[in-house]
């Protein structure tokens, strides 16, 4: 994924289709789902698990850690 379908995904997953982030809270299910439904509904050439294997190197081993820690 280039840097730009990241910044798009990062923005899918922070709103109302993923975590949907505000200043009091942000929905997560301790795992990935939100990430694997926005990569299979926008980005369906990428490779869910090598994605998600990135994110865990980066401190991403959920959808909110994702937000919270992975940057490209
Ligand atoms: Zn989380």
């Amino acid at each position: 994924m280039k840097k730009e379908e990241f910044d798009k995904f990062y923005n899918i997953l922070a709103g109302e289709e993923g975590c949907n982030v505000t200043d009091q809270c942000c929905i997560c299910h301790s795992d990935h789902r939100f990430t694997k439904k926005i990569l299979r509904k926008y980005f369906p050439k990428e490779d869910v698990n090598k994605f998600i294997a990135w994110c865990k190197s980066k401190g991403g081993y959920c959808d909110c850690e994702i937000i919270f820690n992975v940057e490209y």
